[in-house]
């Protein structure tokens, strides 16, 4: 068990040995690893919280703290975000609304426990921290170490990847291990992207379909390390973190993020397949999938492609080939 950090300690470990990584990247990443071990245990203990009281608040607020490069969180409150000369602050306040809009005008969900959590999110965590992460409770950013990632608030995918990690603490508690550990993370990529994919209003195809792709810094351009996941291609060569994208690649031993493109990709494919905007129909399907009643803590990936296709038949009844692209993405990532 482990709790999420946006950046999987596959990718910091690979990044702190290469040769192309400058020395002062590398130690960043190498103090990165190092709380891999720290919060072992946390994210088991939040999953397992009791259900939220409801309707605590009709209009879920936003803090943004200020850990002034410690590692304690909240922090220091930012009185107003929205006014702050710290950039950093504005991004975490701005991108972290921005996902809490789209769950209310797309799911009509009341914040991510749909009773008005209020949302907490620090910045400057640590000192040159090249991850974020949620913790059960809040969301947490760490400057980068400035020359991979520029900053960790940069990207508005990976915001909101931290965020729908809350989103699925409090619907599918989906353990953070084995196949349904990868079905987390790849739960908060596919809504991290839906919500920039909303705010820009693209569609499928205009879609970028990557994470990251903002927070990449100088370094890591020269290198062609342009984002640091992709659904479109979980193992390109531009992406940091090469992901399984195809069951019979998944690797029991491999950490969430190693194993989570298999989904990633069959959601992209069925996107890609029917169309549109992807919230308005597959962004639908993963939501009734993650707030019905057949999703369960230990959920296989066949079991989560069936609850799927069973959403998309509950949804689109007359739309029957919102199921059959979905189908057809399952069976080319090897799932059914
Ligand atoms: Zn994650």
């Amino acid at each position: 068990m482990c709790i999420c950090q946006g950046v999987s300690p596959s990718v910091l470990s690979w990044l702190c040995e290469d040769p192309r990584v400058p020395s002062h990247s590398q130690q960043a990443f190498r103090s990165a690893l190092a709380f891999v071990d720290r919060w072992q245990g946390l994210r088991e203990a939040y999953r397992t919280l009791p259900p939220p009281e409801r309707s605590l608040s009709t209009q879920p607020d936003v803090f943004v703290f200020d850990c002034h490069n410690t590692e304690s969180v909240p922090g220091k409150i930012i009185p107003t975000p929205e006014n702050c000369t710290d950039p950093t602050a504005f991004e975490a306040l701005s991108y972290t609304r921005n996902f809490i809009v789209f769950m209310d005008k797309i799911f009509a969900r009341n914040s991510l426990d749909d009773a008005g959590f209020t949302v907490i999110s620090s910045v400057h965590y640590s000192r040159s921290y090249p991850n974020a992460f949620w913790n059960g409770s809040q969301t947490a950013f760490g400057d980068g170490d400035g020359l991979i990632f520029k900053g960790m608030t940069n990207a508005d995918d990976f915001v909101g990847h931290e965020l729908a990690h809350g989103l699925t603490q409090y619907t599918a508690k989906l353990k953070y291990e084995g196949e349904a550990g990868a079905l987390n993370e790849s739960i908060s990529d596919i809504f991290g992207s839906m919500a920039r994919q909303w705010k820009r209003r693209w569609t499928a195809e205009t879609a970028d379909w990557v994470i990251g792709s903002d927070m990449m810094g100088t370094v890591a351009i020269q290198n062609n390390w342009l984002c640091l996941r992709s659904l479109k291609d979980p193992m390109a060569i531009s992406s940091l973190s090469k992901q399984a994208m195809h069951y019979r690649d998944y690797n029991p031993d491999g950490w969430p993020h190693d194993n989570s493109g298999i989904s990633n990709h069959a959601f992209f494919l069925a996107a890609q397949a029917l169309g549109g905007y992807s919230w308005e129909s597959y962004g639908r399907v993963w939501y009734g999938a993650m707030t019905g009643t057949e999703i369960h803590p230990l959920t296989t990936f066949k079991e989560f492609a069936s609850i799927t296709l069973d959403e998309a038949r509950r949804l689109f009844p007359s739309a029957r080939h919102v199921e059959q692209h979905l189908k057809g993405a399952w069976q080319a990532v090897g799932v059914i």
